[in-house]
């Protein structure tokens, strides 16, 4: 028997290294699939309950706006209403998460400006609650052709983190810069900032930073949910940030000019 050269052993070895890797990570995608899977009938439980609880909320409001003496309930209905209104947004998130996965997420186009979203965002209640400032750079008015529910979810999405991970600082700053091809929208903060190391990840499914998220709520999907969103259109999603100094996540979107089916 011919004795095998270190060349072989060394070569056999790196098979058998890529062919774990790629066990593994079949594997785990086999079980991020279960989660989603999970998740999703899970969330499509709670739809109804949560509607009907939102319903009752609103019928509560209304008697408390006409009789004098419930008028002390009406902060309380307010604040269980942002919480039912949480809810809504972890399972409208878990849901889009598994129609993603299985290809069933569309996009329905229709011209409108950036700025209409900008001035929907400023007045979604509960969005800036922690006292931050939204500031705009940029002419925001630009006309875009692109799903406009979902672009002012990304945008919500960019701007309720943004809120979220700068407990110590007020001002989030919405930046727009375009060309004739395609225009850039920035959401900076001043907030915890993220590790060099951990920049590739952001945008991946259930990531979350374990160090410095733990203190803050949240499943990991708002990034990869945009990201989605923004292929979908064709554009591109990207962030800088420096630890402890703040965040600048962007996306882009191409302007379709008049080929463009709006
Ligand atoms: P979630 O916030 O629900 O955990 P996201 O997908 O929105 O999920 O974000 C993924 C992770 O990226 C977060 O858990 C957090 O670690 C990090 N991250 C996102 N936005 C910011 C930000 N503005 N500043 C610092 N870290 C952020």
């Amino acid at each position: 028997v011919q004795p095998r050269s270190d060349e072989d052993v060394l070569g056999n070895a790196i098979v058998r290294m890529k062919e774990n890797l790629q066990h593994y990570a079949l594997e785990k995608e086999k079980m991020l699939n279960m989660k989603d899977e999970f998740l999703s009938i899970a969330s499509h439980e709670l739809q109804t309950p949560i509607t009907s609880m939102k319903a009752f909320l609103q019928m509560v409001e209304r008697f408390a706006d006409e009789k004098e003496a419930l008028k002390p309930v009406k902060p309380l209905v307010e604040k269980a209403t942002k919480q039912a209104n949480k809810l809504v947004t972890i399972t409208r998130n878990l849901l889009d998460v598994s129609r993603i996965e299985s290809g069933r997420i569309q996009i329905d186009k229709s011209e409108f400006l950036l700025s209409e979203v900008v001035e929907d965002l400023k007045e979604q209640n509960g969005l800036l609650s922690a006292g931050h400032t939204l500031m705009i750079e940029g002419d925001t008015n630009v006309k875009l052709c692109a799903d406009r529910l979902k672009i002012e979810q990304v945008l919500s999405n960019l701007i309720s983190n943004a809120v979220k991970y700068s407990p110590l600082s007020d001002k989030i700053m919405i930046s727009v810069q375009h060309n004739k091809n395609e225009v850039k929208i920035a959401v900076a903060d001043l907030g915890i900032g993220i590790a060099k190391e951990n920049l590739p990840f952001v945008y991946d499914r259930y990531f979350r930073i374990e160090k410095t998220s733990q203190n803050y709520p949240g499943l990991g999907l708002g990034l990869y949910i945009s990201s989605q969103i923004i292929k979908l259109h064709h554009g591109d999603t990207g962030v800088e940030s420096e630890l402890g100094k703040g965040s600048t996540f962007w996306f882009t979107l191409p302007l379709e000019g008049k080929k463009s089916n709006c």
